[in-house]
């Protein structure tokens, strides 16, 4: 049986002032804990005029690719707002990952997730947990740019860029701020990314500075994470790239003791999603009995986005009074901690029948001065003197020694171009290399131009025909660029 919500229900009930929202019921336990959400929100005061649409599943099986159909596109155009339960992603058959398009096409660049443990309430190895996750969500490796380029090799490009930067660590600083959050870590690679999460890193000091009254440290992620696993108490707001945020979101909402508390935000210049970190948990659908908590988490979010964070925090103190008065769903429910079982509809009843209340111990969240955060428009700069001074050559060759391949590169290539060095998955392996090093078939031919010469992209194109004459395979060049002076290209491993 699955419980398919009057929806009109919700939308006769349009207090004036209202917000109008998209809502998707979602599938699986979707319709149930939105159900109750929105009771939960409206019956606090929540002044919204919601617009239902059909995504997800049904979509899918009614031909519709990417789970969305346009009438649903039309309202999530109109309103800039998604108030979301999970759906389900049928299995193979080429569909697309709804949120995925949702994320690109409304530029949803911030994604942020609450990680809260509610000890002794909820059973938790970290009972002080209080840690904010904010992801990048545009950019890095999940641009999805991937290219086989040999028989070996394959490769995934990472892309960060500098406004990119900017937007999701002003963000996260602002999301601090609006939050009474004391401190932003930033988790990156920057030891051996020294350009993509070194970028990173640079606008992350550069932006801190501009929040004097914000603590900001910088951590190597595999420390971070670590650290966060074993003493998340030592963390507050922590904002990082896009691929290791997707990993230490997860790990650090498992750790609270339940990932069916878990709310998040998507927050973009073009629209805004709130949606549930868990999925449509099919195997109790229809049974009454989901937990809508990380659903209305995510709705508390929502209404602190659209001005009204009044009725967020009365939500929010009236939520956490029946955590800890010990109405919990069975997800939550302990024998001994817990004083009772309830399902859906019973919890939003007990939240309801506690708004004007407050918890007794456990913190109460700071919403003083807790506001929407207008994205930041970042200016480009100047552009910088950028000179063209050699080329990556990127060669497929299999079965041939480094020399072997130098001597190949040198005699094909014509003029005054320098052969510097070859690498083999990045290490250099010429003009000197050690002998253990594993090479594949995929090789880095970097040559550059000795000064006083100027290299052009017509020499480019020169080195190119004459390296294809000599039957060299190259897969892929890459330009090597100064930027007023300073190298726009790491060096290979050992040069
Ligand atoms: P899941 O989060 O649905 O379930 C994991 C476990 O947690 C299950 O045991 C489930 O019963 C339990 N659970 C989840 N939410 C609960 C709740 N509110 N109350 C009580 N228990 C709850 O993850 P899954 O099983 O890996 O995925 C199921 C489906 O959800 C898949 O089709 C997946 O693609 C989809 N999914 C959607 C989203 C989304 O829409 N944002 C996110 C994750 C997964």
């Amino acid at each position: 049986m699955t419980i398919h919500t009057p929806a009109t229900t919700f939308e006769a009930l349009t207090p004036p002032g209202s917000t109008p929202v998209t809502i998707a019921y979602g599938d699986g336990v979707g319709p149930e804990i939105m159900n109750a959400a929105l009771q939960m929100m409206l019956a606090a005061g929540a002044r919204l005029a919601v617009e239902p649409i059909v995504i997800g599943e049904t979509a899918y099986r009614g031909g519709h690719s990417s789970g969305i159909p346009p009438e649903a596109w039309a309202s999530i155009q109109r309103t800039g707002l998604l108030f979301k339960a999970p759906i389900t992603t049928p299995q193979g058959g080429g569909y697309k990952s709804l949120n995925v398009t949702l994320r690109k096409s409304l530029g949803l660049f911030a994604n942020t997730r609450p990680c809260i443990s509610y000890s002794p309430f909820v059973a938790t190895k970290h009972p002080v947990m209080d840690v904010v996750i904010v992801r990048e969500n545009e950019e890095d490796l999940y641009a999805g740019i991937e290219h086989r380029q040999t028989d070996d090799v394959v490769q995934c490009l990472k892309l960060v860029s500098r406004p990119g930067c900017e937007k999701i660590v002003r963000y996260a600083f602002d999301y601090a701020l609006a939050n009474g959050r004391r401190k932003v870590t930033c988790f990156t690679k920057d030891n051996i990314m020294k350009m993509t999460d070194g970028l990173f890193r640079q606008v992350f000091d550069e932006v801190a500075a501009d929040y004097p009254g914000i603590e900001n440290e910088h951590m190597i992620i595999d420390i971070g994470a670590a650290r966060l696993a074993a003493r998340p108490e030592q963390f507050d707001v922590v904002v990082t790239l896009n691929l290791y945020g997707d990993i230490v979101s997860d790990i650090a909402a498992e750790i609270t003791g339940s990932v069916g508390l878990g709310g998040s935000s998507n927050i973009g210049a073009n629209g805004a999603m709130f949606e549930a970190v868990h999925g449509s948990a099919p195997q109790i659908a229809g049974q009454g009995v989901a937990n809508p908590s990380g659903l209305l988490l995510s709705g508390i979010m929502m209404l602190v986005h659209i001005g009204q964070a009044d009725v967020a925090a009365r939500l929010h103190l009236a939520w956490l009074k029946t955590i800890e008065d010990g109405i919990h769903t069975g997800d939550i429910f302990r024998e001994g901690v817990s004083a009772r079982k309830v399902g859906t509809q019973a919890f939003a009843d007990a939240v309801i029948a506690r708004l004007g209340q407050a918890p007794r111990t456990l913190p109460r969240p700071d919403y003083a001065a807790a506001t929407a955060i207008i994205p930041f428009t970042p200016q480009r700069k100047p552009p910088a003197d950028k000179r063209l001074v050699g080329i990556d050559i990127f060669v497929h060759a299999a079965d041939v020694s480094p020399a072997a391949l130098a001597a190949r590169m040198k005699a094909g290539a014509p003029g005054e171009l320098a052969l510097t060095m070859v690498s083999n998955r990045g290490v250099k392996v010429w003009p000197t290399g050690q002998p253990q090093t594993f090479l594949t078939d995929h090789w880095r031919c970097r040559f550059e131009m000795p000064a006083p010469r100027q290299f052009n992209k017509a020499m480019v194109a020169e080195l190119l025909a004459a390296l294809a004459r000599a039957g060299i395979d190259f897969i892929k060049t890459e330009h090597l660029f100064t930027f007023d002076g300073v190298p726009g290209y790491t060096l290979g491993q050992g040069q």
